[in-house]
């Protein structure tokens, strides 16, 4: 056997306690880490640099994008699309590793959080609830949910590889060994208490017979579509049913601000945001959308969207009425100072005569089939609750009215 000792291509990584030997005996770099294809290792095996390095690249990235987006003039839902795609992928790629991590789950949910916040321009001390800042987004899976499917597909990948492929050889020896492997953190994963039934491995799996088991060690194309079978038909299943209940137990409750429960008008697994895309918002069209997207999530004043850190429940004074302690359904129900943008939204929309409940909720709350009917709903709701803001302002600092 013959190592290649040039700087840093061969290196010494003393595993748990073992001694730390010295550099100038081994002839090579005696390090506490050392990254092999792309994986991030320690010496204790714990994986917590790696999940650190992930959560620092995912957020720099997401924030690359998110200025890319600014600058390039991109809509806010054409962002959030992206991030699907672009930045969920640098957290999957080692998503098996990721969970032998200490708290990782929870680190990438929250990770996955603040994305959200500061897409929406949502102060990080809000209480949106993450649930319904997912559903804002349209991004169906928690962030952890995605890291689970991940892994548990590279679990099967290893199952089905020839038997004589180092993958599978390893997986052997590990099954052999039998305590404090990787493979039993996995099989731990497969048997998590809030699953709804274990999900089976791929060679257990009543719908993969052996037949299929050994054309897929055989053929590699054939490999691949097994294992797109299984992450789509037995893995999907379970853990999309974890994340329903997740999101059904989250958006029944109220949004006391404005008194009203989110699951009412929201179904829970609807991906609205493909037509979002399309949506014209005119001017400003991200203040638009995040004022409207704040409100959806808290059933607040959205004073944070245009620079404050607050999202007060009611404003002491309503300045065109004088109203007291008025909360955010104020100037979209009854105010006689914002009644021109119904008029305005009733010019281009079907909806119903002014002090109209569900008319204040179809435009907060409803998904019409028409991005432009969309448009117009998003237009009226950050319209009017931006018009009373400013008024406020004006007031407040004794300005012109
Ligand atoms: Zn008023």
């Amino acid at each position: 056997m013959a190592f290649n000792y040039s700087i840093s291509k061969t290196v010494v990584l003393c595993l748990f306690a073992s001694v730390r030997v010295d550099a100038s005996l081994v002839g090579c770099l005696v390090v506490d880490t050392k990254k092999i294809l792309g994986i991030l290792f320690d010496a204790p095996l714990s994986f917590g640099p790696l999940l650190e390095s992930v959560l620092s690249i995912a957020w720099s990235s997401f924030q690359s994008l998110f200025y890319a987006a600014q600058s390039g003039g991109f809509s806010l839902p054409l962002l959030l699309d992206e991030v699907e795609s672009r930045i969920v992928p640098l957290v999957l790629f080692p998503a098996a590793f990721l969970l032998c991590a200490e708290g990782a789950l929870d680190a990438l949910d929250r990770l996955q959080l603040r994305w959200a916040r500061a897409a929406l321009g949502m102060p990080a001390c809000s209480e949106a609830r993450h649930a319904l800042l997912l559903l804002q987004c349209n991004w169906p899976y928690r962030l952890s949910t995605r890291v689970i499917e991940e892994a548990v597909v590279a679990l099967a990948r290893l199952r089905v590889l020839p038997e004589d492929a180092t993958g599978s050889r390893m997986l052997q020896a590990a099954q052999a060994h039998g305590t404090c492997t990787w493979l039993q953190k996995m099989q731990s994963v497969l048997n998590m208490s809030v699953l709804p039934e274990p999900i089976a491995e791929i060679h257990l799996h009543a719908a993969f017979g052996a037949e299929a088991l050994s054309s897929a060690r055989a053929c590699s194309e054939f490999r691949r579509q097994l294992l797109r079978r299984y992450r789509l038909q037995a893995v999907r299943p379970i853990l999309h049913a974890v994340d329903l209940q997740y999101f059904n137990a989250k958006t029944c409750l109220p949004l006391h601000a404005l008194n009203l429960v989110f699951s009412d008008f929201h179904r829970v697994g609807a991906r609205w945001c493909r037509s979002m895309r399309d949506i014209d918002l005119g001017s400003d069209p991200w203040v638009k959308f995040r004022c409207w997207a704040v409100i959806r999530c808290t059933g607040r004043w959205p004073l944070c969207v245009y620079g404050h850190h607050e999202l007060p429940r009611a404003m002491s004074t309503c300045p065109f009425c004088d109203a007291s302690e008025v909360g955010i359904d104020h100037p979209l129900l009854g105010c006689p100072g914002t009644v021109v943008f119904y008029v305005l939204l009733r010019s281009v929309v079907d909806v119903p005569a002014r002090n109209n409940g569900p008319a204040f909720l179809a435009a907060l709350f409803s998904e019409p089939a028409e991005s432009s009917a969309r448009s117009h709903h998003i237009r009226f709701v950050s319209s009017c609750v931006a018009a009373t803001i400013r008024k406020a302002c004006q007031s407040a600092c004794g300005g012109p009215a």
